[in-house]
């Protein structure tokens, strides 16, 4: 082998190993995938519905808050305010009524130690701006504590024109922002709260930021562990779930396996039946035929017995070895000419004698000519009769059978009906398995072969088999197959 060949070869070997390795594991991590996105999605829905739910709960703690805050706040004392601010300018802060007002705002502030910003808001024609009042950290000599950001002074503009319905709703009912604003001192929530005049018109918002770093801090700290707990046990159902599906998967290629060595040793015991049982057949007929010498009346009888039984015996042997060889995909389809009308009428009369023993009434309809198409003879002979036969032999007697064919657009349609037993309900989802055997099957001969080799038959060309059946009233097979171009 020159080095190219071997080189052919490795890639070869190469590619087969990685596509076992896929057969084997693909199922595996498929399955894996599954388990982590289940962990995953879980966790994420959990923790972002836990997430709302806190932030809800701020929400509602710091409205709380606000409208009892907003309560302090009288709208006329503010509208007085808004004046002084407009007519003094930044003057305003050495106001006495401007001071009284910071002192209130520092007021509110010191009720709840996680307040971190008061401050007064002022409507404008603007709903996109809105005026700053006032503040309880901003003092009389203008100097800014720390913690004010700079555009809080009296009769400036504040822009709320980046959450416009927050500050149309501010002003008709007290409300908190939707999102946490993350700042140098820490996570704050925003609320506001109308202050309402006596024609219960809000002129005027009440606004207090808190600091909830430490509130989320220590939500985090309780629920994180409880998420990890969860992660860890879905981590674990996905592992077991994981080993069993391998271990399922490696029963199955056991079963599979196994199942294929049986169809190999039931294909080579068949093949090696076939040989003597045709020499008993052949032996029988040379001595039925005298060629041994006279026999008597009585020994002819004996000899005609075991050379219908061996007949049975072919019949079966080839049976299970169709059956095998279909299990193992290696039904062969050896297609040459069959004129069709010459083909139905040579089966037919095998089955009218059947039906006259068995006094079930079996007319035919089928066209006078039909086509010569390439098909496999056996194949299709394995078909017609077991349906034929099957009709006869599930239908009582005085009752009748019939057989239909028809020929459309290239394909040969027929349909065997009979007035019989029909199949219950219940087993017709498994009559083409094989061995099946109806429930209301058991007094009449049968082993159970005869549709799945229909079904291997019939599909092997390319052709389709169904049925439709009621129990007690009868059963109707239907089947296509395809005509290929043939000499006519
Ligand atoms: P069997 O040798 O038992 O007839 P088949 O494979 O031909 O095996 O059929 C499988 C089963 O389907 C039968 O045992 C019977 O229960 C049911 N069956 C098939 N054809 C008919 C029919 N025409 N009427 C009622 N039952 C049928």
């Amino acid at each position: 082998m020159d080095t190219e060949q071997k080189k052919a070869q490795v890639n070869t070997e190469d590619m087969q190993s990685r596509e076992r390795f896929w057969q084997r594991n693909g199922g595996s991590f498929f399955v894996a995938a599954v388990c982590i996105g289940i962990i995953l999605i879980p966790s994420y829905v959990m923790y972002s519905y836990t997430q709302m739910l806190l932030h809800e709960r701020l929400r509602e703690r710091l409205v709380a808050i606000t409208s009892t805050a907003a309560l302090y706040f009288d709208a006329q004392e503010i509208a007085d305010l808004r004046d002084d601010v407009e007519r003094y300018g930044e003057n305003v802060l050495s106001h006495p009524r401007y001071k009284a007002m910071v002192q209130k705002l520092r007021d509110v502030r010191r009720t709840n130690e996680n307040i971190t910003y008061v401050y007064l808001l002022g409507k404008t024609d603007d709903p996109g701006q809105l005026i700053f009042l006032a503040d309880a950290d901003v003092t009389e000599d203008l100097v800014l504590e720390e913690g004010d950001e700079g555009n809080d002074f009296p009769g400036e503009i504040y822009d709320a024109s980046d959450a416009p319905e927050l500050f149309r709703n501010a002003f008709l009912f007290p409300t908190a922002d939707s999102e946490l604003i993350p700042d140098e001192w820490g996570i704050l929530l925003a609320g506001y709260a109308p202050i309402f005049d006596a024609n219960n018109v809000a002129n005027a918002v009440l606004g207090v930021d808190v600091d909830v770093t430490e509130y989320i801090a220590i939500v985090n700290a309780t629920f994180l562990p409880f998420l990890l707990f969860v992660v860890l046990l879905l981590l674990i159902i996905s592992y077991l779930t994981l080993s069993l599906v391998r271990q399922w998967n490696s029963r199955v290629r056991f079963f599979q396996e196994l199942d294929r060595q049986k169809d190999e040793l039931l294909s080579m015991v068949s093949h090696q039946l076939a040989t003597p049982i045709s020499s008993i057949k052949w032996i029988v007929e040379m001595v039925l035929d005298g060629d041994s010498g006279a026999i008597s009346s009585g020994v002819q009888k004996e000899l005609k017995k075991i050379q219908s039984a061996a007949t049975d015996l072919t019949d079966l042997v080839m049976m299970i070895l169709d059956v095998s060889r279909i299990q193992l995909g290696k039904l062969q389809v050896n297609r040459s000419e069959l004129h069709l009308g010459e083909f139905f009428t040579e089966i037919i009369d095998g089955i009218e004698t059947m039906a006259k023993e068995s006094k079930v009434k079996f007319t035919v309809h089928m066209p006078k000519s039909m086509p010569a198409a390439m098909l496999d003879r056996r194949l299709m002979r394995m078909t017609l009769e077991n349906l034929l036969s099957n009709a006869i032999k599930y239908t009582p007697q005085g009752n009748s059978a019939e057989l239909h064919v028809s020929i459309r657009n290239q394909t040969l349609h027929y349909e065997v009906r009979d007035t019989g037993c029909g199949i219950p309900a219940d087993d017709q989802g498994n009559i083409f398995g094989k061995l099946y055997r109806a429930s209301n099957a058991a007094n009449i001969d049968g082993n159970g072969f005869g549709l799945y080799i229909a079904k291997g038959a019939v599909e092997s060309q390319g052709g389709r088999i169904w049925f439709k059946s009621k129990e007690g009233k009868g059963t109707t097979f239907f089947v296509d197959v395809p005509l290929p171009q043939g000499k006519k």
